[in-house]
This record gives structure tokens, sequence and C-alpha cells, in this order.
């Protein structure tokens, strides 16, 4: 087999959080010792580390390994990126789409890199509004684009289950900079992505 997928686990975190959550389970009233529930604890520590493991991944080497000098100028858009994030209030997941666009300045980057950061940063305890911002910042920071835009819509499950079940209901963030704080370019932008 050419192609081999695989994940990895650190073997302690996986035995310590394994261990925490067979407790939780208990505490919330649950019999760990039931054929359903015996493998839980180690399957949720290890679903815990997949979707936090953004924290061991760096945003800035992904983008510098895929930018190339280009002479290119005009608005470059990726809209409805997937995001699954975890909110960090509830630790519960919030999900939506990511729309990003840049305006180069001498450099484009590789269009499967802006998912990438997407994932790196969703892959946290988050907040939608600094998910927003980290994203926005790494972008400009590095790559240095004359203007980059992004806006995150997305429902979250700590609404939508628990509090004020509001199943509906969208949050909308989005943030700005260079070019894009003109008010004619950034309506140009909003309106390429159905806003
Ligand atoms: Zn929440």
């Amino acid at each position: 087999m050419a192609y081999k997928s695989f994940e990895e686990y650190n073997m302690k975190v996986t035995d310590d959080v394994k261990t925490r959550y067979k407790n939780i389970i208990e505490d919330l009233g649950e019999d760990t010792t039931r054929d359903g529930l015996i493998k839980t604890p180690e399957r949720a520590a290890k679903a815990m580390q997949f979707l936090t493991q953004g924290y061991d991944q760096d945003p800035v080497e992904i983008l510098t390994a895929a930018m190339f000098k280009e002479s290119y100028n005009e608005m470059v858009i990726v809209k409805d990126i997937e995001l699954y994030s975890l909110c960090e209030h509830h630790i519960l997941p919030f999900f939506g789409k990511v729309h990003i666009a840049y305006i180069p300045n001498g450099y484009i980057v590789g269009l499967s890199k802006l998912p990438r950061i997407v994932d790196v940063f969703a892959r946290r305890l988050q907040v939608q509004e600094r998910l927003t911002e980290q994203i926005l910042d790494c972008i400009n920071d590095t790559l240095k684009p004359q203007g980059v835009a992004v806006v995150i819509e997305a429902s979250h499950m700590c609404m939508m289950m628990r509090g004020v079940q509001k199943q509906n209901s969208i949050t909308t963030t989005s943030g700005f900079r260079g070019q894009f704080e003109k008010i004619e370019t950034r309506n140009e932008f909003l309106k390429l992505i159905g806003k």
C-alpha cells in the first residue's frame, strides 16, 4: 500500500485524560463497565487530542512554506471553508464557514494553505471572535499583503443545545486590514461572498 493514514497519540496524555473521562462519566451517573462504555474514556481522550492538535502546529510555518513571488495584485478569495472548533466556555462544538480574501503585495500563497491555517487555529479551545483575529493577523503578518479580510459564520452548540436554545441563530464575525478597511474594497469582497 503506497498511502498509509494514521493518527498518533501521546500515550501519557491519553492515559491521564482517559482516567479523568472515566471519573466524569461516573460522576454523571453512568456505569463505565457496561459494554458500550468500556472503551469510551480512551476514545474520548483520543478525540479531544485530535480536536486540539492545533496547539502543536505552527501556522506561520505552513504559510511561509508555500509563498511564491507573483505580480498578481487583484483580490484572491477562498470562500466556504469548512470550520469545526470547540468553544472554550463549554467545550462544545461550534461550526460553520470561513471566507478569506487578500490582495497580494508581491507574494501569493498556495490556496490550500488558507484552509489549513483555519484548521490550526480552529483545533484549539476558541471563541469565534479570537479565531477571526488570529487568522487575520497570521495572514497579515506573514504574507504582508495589501489587505486581508476574514468573515466567519458559525452555529454554536452551546447556544443550540443548552442555554437559550436558539437553534437557528448564526453568529457572524469579521475583520479587515489594509485595503479592506476602505469601504468600496470591503463591499466588493462582501458582494463576492454573497453577503
Ligand atoms: Zn460556549
